[in-house]
């Protein structure tokens, strides 16, 4: 399953409230939202899970449970993307995905050019690429993200994912908490 690690988030201290059950949120910091979530995963017995988000967060919780937790590198914009970087922390045996892929809310479509540098190091690296896709958090589509892309988001997924990368390396696409995997 894929999920989220923060250092820093501002509904620990709105405790927003699961919007199904009402109940206020109990974490409040890094730590605590890394124990619930661990609690929550044993209690539904899911064993693994793909972590992204503050990168240094990530590390924390795959220090916390090696065994369980593979380690992505998130980001928006190719554009600002260090591939140094992540060769270095793939080479050093952190680094096991790229993504959460969050190129949709710069309305960046999966097939643009501006991608090719992204596959092309998943290739080398030959390692998984995370693919986010519609619809994102409440208001997404209409409040932060005005490049935001929709209609395409799909049918380019699709089409990334079966046209494929190369290699055992594969294309997750991650939409509301469900991964369509190739
Ligand atoms: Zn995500």
């Amino acid at each position: 399953m894929h999920m989220h690690a923060e250092e820093t988030d501002s509904r620990w201290e709105a405790r927003v409230g699961n919007p199904v059950t009402g109940q206020k949120m109990t974490a409040t910091d890094e730590a605590a939202h890394r124990e619930a979530t661990f609690q929550a995963m044993k209690r539904t017995r899911i064993v693994k899970e793909m972590v992204s988000g503050d990168y240094a967060a990530v590390l924390r919780w795959k220090q916390a449970v090696p065994g369980q937790v593979i380690v992505g590198y998130s980001f928006d914009d190719p554009a600002k993307l260090d591939l140094a970087l992540l060769r270095k922390e793939h080479a050093a045996g952190r680094l096991d995905a790229i993504g959460e892929v969050g190129v949709q809310y710069e309305g960046i479509a999966p097939n643009d050019p501006r991608m090719e540098p992204v596959y092309a190091l998943a290739e080398e690296l030959d390692i998984p690429l995370a693919l986010h896709l519609h619809p994102g958090p409440p208001g997404a589509a209409s409040s932060g993200s005005r490049s935001y892309g929709r209609r395409w988001a799909i049918r380019c997924c699709w089409r990334t994912s079966w046209s494929g990368i190369r290699g055992s390396g594969s294309t997750s696409c991650m939409r509301g908490g469900r991964s369509w995997r190739k």
